[in-house]
Order: structure tokens, then C-alpha cells, then sequence
């Protein structure tokens, strides 16, 4: 394949044609004529992009998430939360810069493409000031938390823009190479907004109005302590439901069964994002077979060997130090056995809850069944889902991490996409669970969720590709 390194100035589609008839000798492709390219006023030099890139990054575990204490956070633990996320985040946004300047020509020439290249190269820019000396007042804290949340909007609408991006370039490159791009990117992408979101939820939690709120003794900053899957369906339950009635006129009944008290310190955004389309290909399926009479169910299992005590004592240690920085220092060392590893006893005692969602709605035929995993493929019709990947629905949803927060079904559709499994196996896989599907064609179609509650060390050294950003 036809490799070209990437130009951080917008390249003319002149010269991008003149490129590609030289170097392939064939006609330039017609519909790429009107491609034009998004101006970028990043300042990042290319030494420094491969500087920061060539660093090793380490995987990012849970545990580095809660190691700065509960909020309300002291001045000293803020600073050290921003420190400690500014240590990861440049070198991770080069990496990512590198991938994308390694894409075939073809690809970073389009323009979908190339202005997820220029949100990089700008979140890499804003985020330089920073990085030269350690944050050490509340001041410079303040203006990393701006460049975090700046981070978090700037990347936002990642998902629909890319899905564009290589739909448009799909008659040039090769499946498997844009899965694997794909793959990559959207794993390490999980893994840049979580920093950037916990910082800006620490932050949050610790000044402004939520300092006057009652301290909530189950977050740290974007974790639940106390998830519960029970919950979160029936939330996701109630949002997709409403995108059923708004598009097919129907909404299908869920019924939860087994543990339904079953609970666990994970992520609710990514739960809910991976829930949600889930039941989303669920209701879809038990609709379109006819059968919403046929309710979903969803049976929620915990592993027997939960060491529950383990989980009420973390949430303790967390209630009654919930002013103190000693939640990850002294506290977390005292309740667990390894000073290095401060979450380490909570690893070996995860609770591992695995949700089955099981449908009546006809199953997945044997010619669909390898396709499922990929990026883009999706079996819903095409006309809609062309209008999807154009921005014509829920453009504005990013990739529907906040789609319950979210007013209005209108700022969702029920598939069209192609991204619902890959990209929930993606999320489930970040902290050690996974997806599996299973199914039952001409009956219907069961969806295993396995997810560890706080990854153990050793499963995150050991899962392949993912975990490396
Ligand atoms: P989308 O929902 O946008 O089509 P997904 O990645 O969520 O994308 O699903 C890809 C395809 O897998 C769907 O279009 C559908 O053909 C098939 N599929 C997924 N889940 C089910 C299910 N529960 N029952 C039947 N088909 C399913
Ligand atoms: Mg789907």
C-alpha cells in the first residue's frame, strides 16, 4: 500500500492530485477533486512531535485513576492529579499524530481525516506551555484544567468525522488495514479522553458550587465506586426505548434477572456507552423480526469469589477519609498489601460481573456473523445509514458516551453506524472484560458482557494490543 508521510500544512487538492498521479500512475479519483482541507494554526514543531512520540508510554490502569484521593482533592493533590495526567497525555497525542501521518496518502488526504489530524496537532499545542516545568500553583492548575476541558470538547465529535473519513476512502484501501488503524486509534482514544476526563472531574468536584454539595462518598472523579449494572440498564433501558418509539413506533419490554444487587468500581460513562448499544442492537433486532412481544432479557451474574467485604472497605476508607489526601497515600496503603501497587489487593479480589443480553429477534445470519466486528459494517439500510455517517443524525452525540445526558432522541439513531460492537468491545476490553456474541440463527442472539471491576495488573500486561496506550 501506498505510503506518504503526512503534511501538517493543508495541502492544495492541486498538488494532492499531482501526487497521486505520480506516484500511482493511475487517474486521480474523480470524487476526491472536491475534497478541500481545514486550516490548522498548530504551533507543535515536528521535532517535537517525534521527541514526544519515540517516549514509552505504560498502560493506564484504574488505579492510577483513584491514586490522588477523593475529591474535594487539597491544593497538593490537584496539582499532582494535573502533573500526573500532563506526564502521559503529551506523548500519547504525538503517538497518535504519528499513526495518522502513517496512514496511506489516500486516506490522510481526505478531509474528514486530516481534521481529526488538526485536532491533534492543536490539543498537542495547547497542551506544550505545560509540559516544560511541573504545574505548581492553583493558578497554572486552573489554566491545564481549561486546556482539559478544551481537550475533552475538541475531540468530541471524533467518531462520526472519522466513520466519514473512511467511508469516503473505502474503495482505496483494505478492510483489514483500516480495522486495524481504527482499532488502535479508537482504543488509545479511550484511554486520552479518560485522563483528560478525570483531571476535569477531580477539578470539578473540588472547587465551585460541588465543594458546598455533600461530598459524594462513592466517585472518584469519573469512577463509581459502587457501580451498579442493574441500574445502568434500566437507564440505557429507558433512553433507547424512546429512540425505538421515535423511530419504529414500538417500544420492546427488558427484564433484568439474576444479581441484580451486584456492584463494582468501574466507569458509569463507558458502561453506559457499551449498554446502551447493546440494547440498541437488541431492540433493533426483536423489532424488526416482529416479535416485541418477545421481551429482552438481561441476567446479571457475579463472580462467586468477590471478596465483597473488600469492596465495603474501600468505600469506608473513602467516606472517612473524604477530605484527605491519604485516601491513595497512607489509607489505600494500609488497606492493601503492596505499597506499589495501591489498588493491588482490590486487583485480586475484582469482581467480575458478566451480563448476558438475550434477544428474540432472529439471530445473525452466517453470512453477516465474521463481518460484525468491523468498523462501518453495519446491516441497517443504507440510506439511513449513509445520512448517519454524513452527520445527518446525532452528529453532535460524539460517540455517545453522553447520550444519556443527552436531551432530545433525536440526537441518536438506533444503528446505521457500524461502530455499536467493535467499538463497545473496544471499551469493555480497556479494563480487562469483553464482549462475546452468541448466535442463534432463525431464534435470536445472546450478548455476553464481561467486565472486571478493577482490572488486575497482570491481565492488563497481558492483553494484547489496547493496553499499550
Ligand atoms: P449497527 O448497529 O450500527 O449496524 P453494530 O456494530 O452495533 O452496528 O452491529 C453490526 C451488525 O451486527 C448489525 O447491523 C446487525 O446486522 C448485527 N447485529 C448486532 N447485534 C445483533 C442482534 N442482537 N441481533 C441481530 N443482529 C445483530
Ligand atoms: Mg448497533
Amino acid at each position: 500500500m501506498l505510503k506518504c508521510a503526512f503534511r501538517r500544512r493543508a495541502l492544495p487538492a492541486r498538488v494532492v492530485q499531482q501526487r497521486w498521479a505520480t506516484t500511482t500512475q493511475q487517474p486521480f479519483p474523480p470524487d476526491i477533486n472536491e475534497w478541500s482541507h481545514p486550516p490548522t494554526n498548530a504551533t507543535i514543531s515536528d521535532e517535537e512531535i517525534y521527541r514526544l512520540a519515540a517516549k514509552p508510554r505504560r498502560p493506564l490502569t484504574l488505579a492510577d485513576l483513584v491514586k490522588h484521593g477523593k475529591p474535594p482533592l487539597r491544593d497538593a493533590a490537584l496539582l499532582s492529579s494535573a502533573n500526573f495526567t500532563l506526564s502521559l497525555l503529551p506523548s500519547r497525542l504525538a503517538h497518535r499524530i504519528q499513526a495518522l501521518r502513517n496512514l496511506p496518502f489516500i486516506v490522510v488526504s481526505n478531509p474528514n481525516v486530516s481534521k481529526i489530524y488538526n485536532n491533534y496537532l492543536h490539543s498537542l499545542s495547547t497542551l506544550e506551555p505545560f509540559y516544560r516545568k511541573p504545574i505548581d500553583s492553583i493558578e497554572d492548575e486552573m489554566n491545564f484544567t481549561e486546556a482539559m476541558a478544551d481537550l475533552v470538547r475538541t475531540h468530541s465529535n471524533t467518531i462520526p468525522t472519522l466513520a466519514q473519513g473512511f467511508l469516503q476512502c473505502r474503495k482505496y484501501v483494505e478492510p483489514a488495514e483500516v480495522t486495524r488503524f481504527l482499532d488502535q486509534h479508537l482504543r488509545a482514544r479511550i484511554g486520552t479522553r479518560l485522563l483528560a476526563e478525570q483531571h476535569l472531574a477531580l477539578h470539578m468536584a473540588s472547587t465551585g458550587d460541588a465543594i458546598k454539595q455533600k461530598p459524594d462518598p462513592t466517585h472518584v472523579g469519573v469512577i463509581d465506586l459502587a457501580a451498579r449494572p442493574a441500574d445502568i440498564v434500566r437507564r440505557c433501558e429507558g433512553f433507547v426505548a424512546e429512540v425505538c418509539e421515535y423511530k419504529y413506533g414500538v417500544r420492546p419490554s427488558l427484564v433484568i434477572n439474576g444479581d441484580k444487587a451486584a456492584e463494582f468500581a468501574h466507569i458509569p460513562m463507558h458502561l453506559e456507552y457499551i449498554i446502551t448499544e447493546l440494547l440498541k442492537n437488541a431492540f433493533r433486532a426483536t423489532i424488526e423480526s416482529g416479535n416485541e412481544k418477545e421481551a429482552v432479557e438481561v441476567t446479571i451474574a457475579s463472580a462467586p469469589d468477590v471478596s465483597t467485604t473488600k469492596l465495603e472497605s474501600l468505600k469506608k476508607l473513602s467516606v472517612n477519609n473524604e477530605n484527605s489526601y491519604d485516601f491513595s497515600q497512607e489509607g489505600l496503603d494500609e488497606y492493601c498489601s503492596d505499597p506499589d501497587d495501591p489498588m493491588g489487593s482490590l486487583h485480586s479480589a475484582a469482581p467480575c460481573i458478566t451480563l448476558r443480553i438475550r434477544d428474540r429477534g432472529g439471530g445473525i445470519s452466517a453470512e453477516t456473523l465474521p463481518n460484525i466486528w468491523s468498523y462501518s459494517f453495519t446491516t441497517f439500510n443504507n440510506e439511513e445509514a449513509a445520512a448517519i455517517a454524513n452527520g445527518g443524525y446525532g452528529s453532535d452525540d460524539s460517540d455517545g458516551l453522553s447520550v444519556l445526558s443527552n436531551t432530545g432522541a433525536d440526537q441518536s439513531s438506533i444503528a446505521g453506524l457500524g461502530y455499536g460492537l467493535p467499538l463497545s468491545r473496544a471499551y469493555a476490553e480497556y479494563f480487562g472484560g469483553g464482549i462475546a456474541v452468541q448466535s442463534m440463527y432463525g431464534w435470536g442472539t445472546d450478548v455476553y458482557l464481561t467486565l472486571q471491576g478493577i482490572a488486575s495488573t497482570q491481565q492488563i500486561r497481558e492483553a494484547p494490543n489496547g493496553f499499550e496506550e
